[in-house]
């Protein structure tokens, strides 16, 4: 395969970005309808779960199973009905034209009849000493994953956000008490979410740490969090005033760290192609009711998993959109089937029979 030569470039009938929960079961559900996906799995192979231990609400697993296992098993069930895994990343797809042209960051070009994105949102980390040797350990970007496991526990949540405020209110199932750390003295969440949390602080559930920032996490794999290390300054943004005599430093005792400043869904090797994003750039798929819910507005582009989903962000519902998209992508395909073999058709020189 040469890079752009047409004549060599590779051909497949479905490729899926991603090896995440949406883009495995996709690929199980396309392999089984002859479909031959090619899976390229990214930078991150196995997607956002090979970063938890325990998954203990995924259905079938009564005793929980570990992220990494459960996606080497979706992977291995894909595998055995046909599916190809490549371990590639897509740089941009061109869909001026049929097949649709990929171009991989490793410089190769291969062309696909229908393409499913499945390529997820990565979660925003802060770049801190701690954060991410205890990724998984005490620190996590997924409230309603993780919190059962720090049950009784103080717990701190960092962000100014919805997500921010959803995520400590719903903390308080388990938290002994939920700490909400913000860099500034005002939310940008909606009124519903913050008049929600301040009745939680009435009740004692929440406190709110203003212009205050987390700086550093210690603790071990072995132990977990231990506590962390914050800055406060009273005009907020502290980070930025180190050098202020106003600036105070101190560690907090807690049990848990949940980041939730939000997710950058992994769209931009999509623009170009006409598919339409809102603002933060998650996928807009037609979705409703029927059939085709997770096709784009490019015909033969489909979305599924967190790349569309700014909402649930489950594994479950994830992988329950990747059902679907290579239901409908197989649906594009057969009816792609159909107009070649009318095309053909039409195109044959008459027999003489
Ligand atoms: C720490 C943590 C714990 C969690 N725990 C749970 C839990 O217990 N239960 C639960 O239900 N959910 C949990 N979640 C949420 C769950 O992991 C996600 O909802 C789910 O993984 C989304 O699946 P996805 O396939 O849509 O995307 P992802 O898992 O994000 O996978 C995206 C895939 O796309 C690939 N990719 C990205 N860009 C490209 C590209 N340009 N080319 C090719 N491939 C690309 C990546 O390499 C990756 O393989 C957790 C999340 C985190 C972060």
């Amino acid at each position: 395969m040469t890079k752009g030569d047409a004549a060599e470039v590779e051909h497949h009938r479905l490729v899926i970005a991603g090896s995440g929960i949406a883009g495995l079961t996709a690929a199980i559900y396309a392999a089984r309808s002859n479909n031959e996906p090619l899976v390229l799995e990214g930078t991150e192979p196995g997607g956002q779960l090979t970063l938890t231990t325990e998954v203990d609400n995924y259905p079938g697993f009564p005793e929980g199973i570990s992220g990494p296992e459960l996606v080497n098993n979706m992977k291995a069930q894909a595998k055995r009905f046909g599916a190809t895994v490549k371990n590639r990343v897509v740089k941009s797809v061109d869909a001026s034209e049929r097949p649709f042209r990929i171009e991989l960051t490793s410089g190769d070009v291969i062309t696909a009849d229908a393409f499913i994105a499945a390529s997820g949102a990565s979660a925003r980390t802060l770049g801190i000493p701690g954060e991410d040797d205890l990724m998984g350990y005490g620190v996590s970007t997924c409230a309603t994953c993780d919190g059962a496991f720090f049950r009784d526990q103080e717990m701190v949540v960092i962000g100014g956000g919805d997500a921010a405020m959803e995520e400590a209110s719903f903390l308080t199932k388990f938290a002994s008490k939920v700490y909400l750390v913000h860099r500034r003295e005002e939310f940008r969440a909606e009124d519903y979410w913050i008049d929600r949390v301040n009745e939680q602080v009435e009740e004692g559930e929440i406190e709110i740490l203003r212009n205050t920032e987390v700086t550093e996490i210690h603790g071990s794999p072995e132990d977990g969090v231990s506590h962390v290390t914050m800055i406060r300054h009273p005009e907020g943004h502290p980070s930025e005033k180190l050098d202020d005599p106003a600036t105070e430093k101190f560690d907090f005792e807690t049990g848990a760290v949940f980041l939730a400043i939000g997710h950058t869904p992994n769209t931009a090797y999509l623009e170009g192609t006409g598919a339409k994003m809102d603002d933060a750039g998650y996928l807009i798929t037609k979705d409703g009711k029927g059939a085709q819910q997770t096709a784009t507005d490019v015909p033969g582009l489909f979305g599924a998993g967190d790349v569309v989903d700014f909402h649930y962000q489950q594994a479950i519902t994830a992988g329950g959109m990747g059902c679907q998209a290579a239901i409908d992508a197989d649906d594009y395909l057969e009816e792609l089937d159909r107009e070649n073999r009318a095309k053909e058709q039409v195109a044959a020189p008459e027999s003489d029979d």
